[in-house]
C-alpha cells in the first residue's frame, strides 16, 4: 500500500527533516522541494549526480486536513520539479533541501527495502508526534447541520437539539488512514473490511 494519511499533529516538515536525516547518508542522496502544502522528498542514488541522480524513490507529502497524506512512487526528480510547477533546472540549483553524501559505502539499492525502511521513518516520526491512522478527534466532532453545535465523538443525536448525528459520522480506515463515510464497509482506496 502505497498511500497513506496520517491525522493529528504530524508536519510535512517534521517528515522530511526526518527522512533527510535518515536517507542522505551512504550512497544514497536525499532532496526536497516543495512548500507547506506539498513537498516530494527524493532518495536516489548518487550514480548519475548531475541529472538529480537515478530515481529509487520519491515520496510525495502533502497536507490535509489535521494531517498529512504519504504517497509513494517512482519518479524523475526532472517529473517530481513539473508536477510541482517548477522548472526542472530551478529545482537542481535550488531545491529546498540538497546536502551533499557523506560516505560512499557500496551497497544496492533494493526498491522494496527502501520502500519499507521509508514507512519505518514516518511510522516512527509519526509515532513521536502523536498521530496516526485514526481521524482526529477534532474532526470526528460532528457540527450539527440544524443548530451549529459542535457535537462529541459518536453521539447518535445532537445533545442541543436532538436532530439525528449517527451516520454521517466520518471514519477513518485503520489500515491506510483514509477517511470515509460512516456507512462505508469497505475502505475505498485500500480494500480494508471497515466494523
Ligand atoms: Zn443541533
Ligand atoms: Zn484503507
Amino acid at each position: 500500500m502505497d498511500r497513506l494519511i496520517y491525522h493529528g499533529p504530524l508536519t510535512i516538515k517534521d517528515i522530511v527533516t526526518a527522512l533527510i536525516a535518515e536517507f542522505n547518508r551512504g550512497h544514497l542522496r536525499a532532496q526536497a522541494i516543495g512548500d507547506d502544502k506539498t513537498t516530494v522528498v527524493q532518495i536516489t542514488t548518487v550514480s548519475h549526480p548531475a541529472s538529480g541522480g537515478r530515481t529509487a524513490l520519491s515520496v510525495h507529502l502533502s497536507h490535509v486536513e489535521d494531517g498529512v497524506q504519504v504517497q509513494l512512487g517512482q519518479q524523475e526528480w526532472f517529473g517530481v520539479a513539473a508536477s510541482l510547477g517548477q522548472t526542472a533546472i530551478g529545482a537542481l540549483l535550488k531545491p529546498i533541501t540538497l546536502l551533499t553524501r557523506l560516505d560512499d559505502l557500496a551497497a544496492d539499492i533494493n526498491y522494496l527495502q527502501l520502500r519499507d525502511h521509508v514507512h519505518a521513518t514516518i511510522e516512527r516520526v509519526a509515532n513521536a508526534a502523536g498521530a496516526s491512522f485514526q481521524i482526529s478527534e477534532r474532526l470526528r466532532r460532528l457540527t450539527c447541520t440544524y443548530c451549529l453545535t459542535a457535537n462529541p465523538v459518536g453521539e447518535p443525536h445532537c445533545i442541543s437539539c436532538g436532530a439525528p448525528l449517527g451516520p454521517s459520522q466520518p471514519i477513518a480506515c485503520s489500515r491506510c488512514g483514509f477517511v470515509t463515510s460512516a456507512e462505508a464497509t469497505v475502505c475505498p482506496q485500500c480494500g480494508n473490511k471497515l466494523s
